[in-house]
């Protein structure tokens, strides 16, 4: 039985990771989304228990006493945190998990995980973050004004992770993506979940 693998997709908030990623769910049905918990507030369009699930801090450090986090984090003044259970399924179903989390977030996971990708998605510039940010129009001038200077510390982050990936073409950067997650298919040390079909017949 092969097993699946996860990929830590980060980068500067507005840099493009959800429409990445959308993309990616889009095009390949062997990849599936890991639903953080959040204490933030739930955006226009945003589904409860698909793009999060929506917490009260109360009921999130509940879960942090109850060890339901793979990893957690506080992030632009919200808690944020990763489901375990789900993701430990998933790569025992042979899945591609893809987590869309922050710096602080992936570090932990490195102490804890292996075979795990990280990805670093980088705007193409500054400026052109700071439009996307302000053409997603979700945030209030104080919120964009964090997440901005947030983003300038999390890209001096990016030598921590495996690969960078720019998004300044939306084809570019999931074709990017799907590249590397070509190449985490075929690692050879990946050989051993295949082994017994290929060698079946010789024993
Ligand atoms: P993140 O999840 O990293 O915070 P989003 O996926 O919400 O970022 O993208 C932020 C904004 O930038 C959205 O309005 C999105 O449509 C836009 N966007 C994403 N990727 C691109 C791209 N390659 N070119 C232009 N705009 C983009
Ligand atoms: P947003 O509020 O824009 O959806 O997300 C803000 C930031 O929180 C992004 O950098 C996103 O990657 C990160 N984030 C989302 N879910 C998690 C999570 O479960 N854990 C951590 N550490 N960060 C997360």
């Amino acid at each position: 039985m092969k097993r699946g693998f996860l990929i830590v997709l980060s980068g500067p908030s507005g840099c493009g990771k959800g429409t990445v990623a959308d993309e990616l769910f889009r095009r390949n049905d062997d990849i599936v989304f890991s639903v953080s918990a959040t204490t933030r507030e739930a955006r226009p369009g945003e589904v409860d228990g698909k793009s999060y699930f929506f917490l009260s801090e109360e009921e999130f450090l509940k879960k942090v006493e109850n060890d339901e986090f793979l990893e957690y984090a506080s992030v632009h003044g919200h808690y944020y945190g990763t489901p375990k259970d789900f993701i430990t399924k998933k790569i025992e179903e042979g899945e591609i998990v893809l987590l869309d989390i922050d710096v602080q977030g992936a570090l932990q996971i490195k102490q804890k995980m292996k075979e795990v990708v990280f990805i670093f998605l980088v705007p193409p510039s500054m400026s052109e973050l700071k439009r996307r940010l302000v053409g997603r129009a979700t945030e209030s001038e104080k919120d964009l004004e964090l997440r901005i200077a947030n983003g300038f510390k999390e890209i001096s982050f990016v030598e921590e992770y495996d690969f960078f990936v720019v998004n300044d073409y939306l084809e570019d950067a999931v074709r990017d993506i799907e590249a590397i997650i070509k190449a985490e298919k075929h690692r050879a040390k990946r050989f051993k979940y295949i082994k017994d079909r290929v060698l079946g017949e010789n024993k």
